[in-house]
């Protein structure tokens, strides 16, 4: 462990030395035995949050209230209590937590055998409930009863599928059938943590498995919007790291209108509801099988290269379009934006001798078409010879 995760090495020494037991969990350990890199490492220990805090010179608080006190050595590391989770009647969050003494009940309390295991600083692996084994046979099973598991923390059940498309595992046959018959629980979760499973969802490398476990979990008909048409299309979607494409997909797989609707449900940002829209328009006059040099001017260039695949992927349409080609038509049109116009609003104001209203939008929007279009240069004389042609009366 010393070379491999030199800070949580340092952390559990220097715990050790002190008294206490600590050891690496969850995550880590897990993707540690599938051979991959693990994002971030997290220790358990005995110590209290108290006492964790007097031993290192610089800890951030975090989330004492559940026994996590961050530890700052030359990168960050999320110390945990050693816990059991108390209580729950809310179906989501355990009423209090309770810090025990011994590891094996600290790992009990966690999600899936294959995130409830631990390492101690000389990489000996202890591992209660065959989670080993469940990695190497490739599957997600819940420590102890799935029903009364997923009765507990109804997250969980999104978070097997989450895992699903992440790791590409499958559920233990139990597993699966406790979300199926638990499923309606899942509405307890709040709206925010469905969103930001839906969208770890989405930015893994297995999307197409992950969508079609929510579906058939049941898990997708507690949520408003079709989930299920154009299933077997998720398998080719890619999402580019980038959430907002997961819900211009989503977007494109409804057969009613109301997708603003459905957006605000899901609390997409104004960002995100304004990149769908634009893809969707995007998409719209992509069926007629080009775009104007206006619209590509219009159309940010992530937009358009969005409309491509999804327009192809969803609709088939076929266009001659490739990222470079819309690269090199941006790149060819006189300006990048309407900020670039050397004359604004308030000139031709003036110039008209007239107040602000719908007219002038009209007008601003001609002679942005035409500089666009490479019939007006960008230049103050000329723009204002093309005004008074075009418009003085
Ligand atoms: P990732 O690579 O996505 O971070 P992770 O396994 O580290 O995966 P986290 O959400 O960071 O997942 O949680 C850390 C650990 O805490 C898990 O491995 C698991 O042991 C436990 N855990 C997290 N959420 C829950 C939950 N809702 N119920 C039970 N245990 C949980
Ligand atoms: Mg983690």
């Amino acid at each position: 462990m010393k070379n491999r995760w030199p800070i949580a090495y340092q952390v559990i020494k220097k715990l050790e030395h002190a008294g206490f037991e600590a050891y690496v969990v969850g995550g880590a350990v897990r993707d540690f035995i599938r051979e991959v890199h693990a994002n971030d490492v997290d220790i358990t220990t005995n110590a209290t949050p108290k006492e964790v805090k007097q031993l290192f010179e610089h800890t951030i608080d975090v989330g004492i209230e559940h026994g996590t006190v961050l530890v700052v050595l030359d990168d960050t590391i999320e110390v945990t209590t050693f816990r059991a989770d108390a209580t729950y009647s809310d179906f989501r969050r355990p009423d209090n937590v309770e810090f025990v003494r011994s590891l094996q009940e600290d790992l009990q309390r966690r999600d899936f055998t294959m995130n409830a295991m631990a390492m101690t600083k000389s990489d000996e692996l202890i591992d209660y409930f065959g989670g080993q084994k469940d990695i190497e046979k490739r599957v997600i099973r819940a420590v102890g009863d799935p029903n009364r598991r997923f009765s507990e923390d109804a997250l969980r059940m999104l978070r097997a599928v989450r895992f699903s498309a992440q790791l590409d595992f499958s559920l233990h046959e139990r597993t699966f059938e406790a979300i199926q018959s638990l499923h309606p629980l899942i509405e307890h979760v709040s709206i925010e943590r469905v969103k930001a499973e839906l969208e770890k969802i989405w930015t893994s490398n297995y999307v197409g498995r992950g969508m079609q476990l929510f579906v058939s979990s049941k898990l997708a008909e507690k949520f408003p919007g079709e989930w299920d048409t154009h299933l077997e299309k998720w398998n080719s979607f890619k999402c580019f790291g980038n959430a907002a494409n997961g819900w211009t997909f989503f977007a494109l797989m409804q057969q009613t209108d109301g997708i603003n609707e459905l957006l605000n449900y899901y609390k997409c940002s104004n960002a995100e509801k304004a990149y769908v829209k634009q893809v969707l328009s995007a998409v719209d006059l992509l069926r007629k099988g080009y775009w104007t040099t206006y619209e590509i001017f219009q159309f940010k260039e992530d937009v358009l290269i969005a409309a491509v695949s999804f327009g192809e992927l969803i609709f088939g349409i076929s266009s001659s379009y490739t990222n470079e080609s819309i690269q090199q038509l941006k790149k060819a049109i006189p300006i990048m934006s309407s900020k670039e116009i050397v004359v604004n609003g308030n000139d031709i104001m003036e110039w008209k001798q007239q107040k602000r209203g719908p007219w002038l939008k009209e007008v601003i929007e001609k002679m942005t078409e035409a500089i666009v279009n490479g019939q007006l240069a960008n230049n103050r004389k000329n723009i204002k010879e093309w005004f008074f042609r075009e418009y003085d009366e």
